[in-house]
């Protein structure tokens, strides 16, 4: 058998010393150590001695006070000046304790008195230096570094930054910062776990380190944003060209995990210093900013930063705070607008509108719903909705005001869908206000189902189960509506706004509504068609058989006494839409309905 041999460890000491000597001592009691090999270099004066430490080939460094014209402490000096990290262990006479107190104060690993020096001492104060030194090393590396993937961390792209503008300031460079946020990561996660999603965080982290230089800096800034620092750009446009290249090269990555039918995105903002920003917290909170409006341009794009956007992104942080009181302060309220049968203009059903007046004026649910969902306020706000709508639709049955299968439609956002409480919520709200859950119908759109669908799917199907039906929202306006229509329990199919425009305007739009009509007829469907706007759009949808319809030329959503006196007349036989409808806070105008 063979012995078992160890490998012995291999030190590379630097000895300073005037005294060649005192190097051939120390190097005589090394020898004698078994733990480890050392390999010493001498140097006999400071300046050799400060050019072999900056080589950089040691890993620990003996200097000796006495340098001829400059002393040990001088070199520590010098060493730490330049950066240097292998432990520097001073030597000392006796009686010069003042010394050891300095050399401490300037980073010296340790300090030994000559005189007492033996094997045993140097190899334990060398090894106790290195160790530690190591441990520090690795202390301050994890202090800069984001454990997951490896990049730096917030705090570190925040001093790199401040030393990057530092010097492209000096040098008359130009630095670019890309704020990079995935797609969808969330359902990612959610769908397929979170291993899963770690793994696509390090595939991102790997993907972005290999499309920046040597010189630049990724980080993480925690859940799924990075951020990158482009040192000397050159021009402001190569920012815009790297953003590019990390949206090409996440497009043509294969997909995390392998079964993901979906593609990751991602939205980047672009900010170039010193254009965008003079410091680094501007100059972050530009590309924050840009990033933002990536995202609400349709997110996997980039947006380069534009003045316009500091404005924005301020607002939306004022949005954010206030909407946060907007209940407690009873400052929402529901505006219903009506759906009339096209062909008996009977009102068959009210979709419930979240307004919010903020400091007495109204702001548009396009701006705060997004920040809502964002910030994660939708929960409660859509809840607020729900529980105000059944309550109010209760109490118009109760008063006998309902015909029966008149419906109420209340918009569900994607985060409400995709958070795992809907069906609670729903059901207890039902029970809470005593509507019968027939009369409720939940509007998703697919966005808001999309990859979370066979989750959403179970809740969706219980709540069909308990009489609640589903519509499926500006159906056309996204990628998967038929997929979807076949997926989940879906019993109305409400037409957007946008075809509706275009089924008078163009043949395209006119085929694209009537296969829509005749896909719907096909599956035994319910349809909506939503934002007419002209008699001329009224009269295609009839007479292609569309059976119900919503807008602007019938009915401006109103406040609910308006709703209530639109009810009473289709009671008494009126047909509601040639009444006047009462306006909607937003819209003052008053409508003169159709048919
Ligand atoms: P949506 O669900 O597609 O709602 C229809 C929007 O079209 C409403 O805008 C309505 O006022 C508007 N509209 C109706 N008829 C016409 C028309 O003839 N012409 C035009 N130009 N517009 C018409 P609104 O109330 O501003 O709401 C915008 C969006 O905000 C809604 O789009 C919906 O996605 C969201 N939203 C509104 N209330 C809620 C809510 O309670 N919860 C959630 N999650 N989203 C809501
Ligand atoms: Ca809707
Ligand atoms: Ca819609």
């Amino acid at each position: 058998m063979e012995p078992l041999t160890i490998a012995r460890q291999r030190i590379r000491v630097l000895l300073i010393d005037d005294s060649e000597a005192d190097y051939f001592y120390t190097q005589s009691l090394l020898e004698d150590v078994n733990e480890a090999d050392y390999e010493c270099s001498w140097a006999c004066d400071y300046q050799t001695g400060l050019e072999a430490l900056l080589e950089g080939r040691h890993d620990v460094c003996l200097v000796d006070q006495n340098l001829g014209a400059a002393t040990g402490v001088d070199l520590l000096a010098a060493g730490q000046e330049a950066g240097i990290t292998i432990p520097i262990i001073m030597l000392t006479g006796t009686g010069e304790g003042a010394v050891d107190r300095e050399a401490m104060g300037r980073g010296a690993a340790d300090f030994l008195t000559k005189d007492m020096l033996s094997s045993r001492l140097l190899e334990r104060t060398i090894r106790y230096a290195i160790e530690r030194r190591r441990l520090q090393v690795d202390m301050e590396s994890a202090a800069k570094q984001d454990s997951l993937t490896g990049l730096a961390n917030r705090r570190h792209l925040y001093a790199f930054l401040g030393d990057a503008i530092a010097r492209a300031r000096r040098s008359n460079h130009v630095l670019g910062v890309l704020f990079i946020d995935l797609d969808h990561f969330k359902e990612i996660n959610d769908r397929f776990g979170h291993s899963a999603g770690d793994r696509l965080l390090k595939e991102v982290a790997c993907l972005l380190t290999t499309s920046v230089r040597q010189g630049d800096l990724v980080a993480r800034l925690g859940g799924d944003e990075f951020a990158i620092i482009l040192d000397n750009i050159g021009s402001p446009d190569n920012a815009a060209g790297i953003a590019q290249k990390i949206l090409d090269a996440i497009a043509s990555s294969p997909p995390v995990p392998p079964t993901n039918p979906y593609r990751v995105g991602a939205s980047i903002g672009v900010a170039v210093w010193p254009q965008d920003g003079g410091d680094a917290d501007k100059i972050i909170m530009a590309a924050d900013a840009a990033m933002y409006c990536a995202k609400s341009r349709g997110r996997n794009n980039f947006q380069c930063f534009e003045g316009a956007m500091h404005a924005k992104a301020q607002r939306r942080s004022e949005i954010q705070g206030d909407l946060s009181t907007a209940i407690a302060k009873n400052e929402l309220s529901i505006a219903y607008q009506a759906q009339f049968a096209s062909q008996t203009g009977q009102v068959k059903g009210f979709e419930a509108l979240l307004r919010w007046t903020r400091g007495g004026r109204p702001v548009d649910p396009a701006e705060f719903i997004p920040v809502a969902e964002e910030c994660g306020l939708i929960g409660d706000l859509g809840e607020w909705v729900l529980r105000t709508a059944c309550s109010q639709f209760r109490d118009w049955e109760m008063k006998g005001l309902l015909p029966r299968g008149l419906t109420l439609a209340v918009n569900v956002s994607a985060h409400q869908l995709t958070d795992g409480g809907l069906l609670a919520t729903v059901s207890r709200i039902l029970n809470q206000t005593g509507l019968d859950p027939t009369r409720l119908e939940l509007e998703i759109t697919e966005s808001a189902a999309i990859l979370n669908i066979d989750r959403a799917k179970d809740e969706l199907v219980s709540l069909t189960q308990r009489g609640v039906r589903i519509a499926l929202d500006d159906f056309g306006t996204g990628h998967s509506s038929l997929s979807y229509l076949l997926r989940l329990p879906i019993q109305t199919i409400k037409i957007d706004r946008s075809f509706v425009q275009s089924c008078i305007e163009n043949e395209s739009g006119a085929v694209l509504v009537k296969g829509t009509l005749g896909l719907a007829r096909a599956l035994g469907m319910n349809v909506v068609a939503e934002g007419v706007e002209s008699e001329h759009q009224r009269k295609f949808l009839s007479d292609n058989g569309c059976p119900i319809m919503q807008g602007f030329l019938l009915h401006r959503p109103c406040n609910s006494a308006a709703a209530e006196a639109i009810l009473r007349s289709d009671e008494r036989g009126e047909a509601a839409a040639t009444g006047q409808s009462l306006p909607d806070a937003r819209a003052p105008r008053t409508v003169r309905a159709a048919a």
